[in-house]
């Protein structure tokens, strides 16, 4: 099996950057495994299906017609990368994320970005359930408050409405989600290395997980 880095973390935590750098570093590929929940909730309200339906957009997860390419992301050829980064898409993907079927359905699809020469994993459930083997595993905290202040930057940045008072509602309800849930519910996987960002940047954060890797 080729190794597997997963970093495990609440909404905001700086995971995707610092996921997508130390992939990089080490040649391996990425894995955002929230994109395929985001994208799962995307294709649902496209499709008109309720967010609890979970039957329903169970099928829709299982064949996700779903591309990563260069940076950008697709779905059923759309170019949908900024779309899927919307605060709403958030919103929606954490709702369908605490369906038990939904989460099955996604398995398959995670587990077969696990290639040559090695994974790096981002999301929840990285350490605990879909890769519980990790021969690194990384859980990132930070505060609602540098995660809102992050989140902020980057809807500001891509010309998204953004408010800070509802960004730190919508963190501290998405953690609770995230945290409340039966299904993998988000927790630090046994052994994992924990990381505090809220004042560290991305590359001090990259650096401490390269070097605990190569030791
Ligand atoms: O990481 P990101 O914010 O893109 O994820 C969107 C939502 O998808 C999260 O709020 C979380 O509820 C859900 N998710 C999950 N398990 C993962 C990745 C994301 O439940 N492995």
């Amino acid at each position: 099996q080729f190794p597997v880095i997963s970093i495990d973390g609440p909404t905001a935590s700086g995971k995707g950057t610092v996921a997508h750098r130390v992939a990089k570093q080490l040649g391996f590929h990425y894995l955002d495994s929230g994109a395929l929940y985001r994208l799962t909730a995307l294709s649902a309200i496209r499709h008109g299906i309720d967010l609890w339906e979970e039957q329903q957009i169970a099928d829709l997860a299982r064949v996700l017609p779903c591309r990563f390419e260069k940076g950008h992301v697709f779905l059923a050829g759309d170019d949908v990368t900024d779309a899927v980064r919307q605060e709403a898409i958030g919103v929606a993907a954490s709702k369908i994320a605490v369906l038990p079927l939904v989460r099955k359905a996604l398995v398959e699809l995670q587990v077969s970005f696990r290639q040559a020469p090695g994974l790096v994993a981002d999301g929840r459930d990285m350490g605990t359930v879909i890769f519980p083997d990790a021969i690194q595993k990384v859980f990132l905290t930070a505060s609602v408050e540098a995660r809102a202040n992050r989140r902020y930057k980057q809807l500001i940045e891509k010309g998204f409405p953004a408010n800070m008072e509802d960004l730190v509602k919508d963190l501290a309800e998405r953690d609770a989600r995230d945290m409340a849930r039966t299904e993998a519910p988000l927790k630090p996987a046994p052994g994992a290395f924990l990381l505090d960002t809220s004042h560290i940047t991305a590359n001090e954060a990259v650096h401490q997980i390269l070097s605990l890797y190569a030791s």
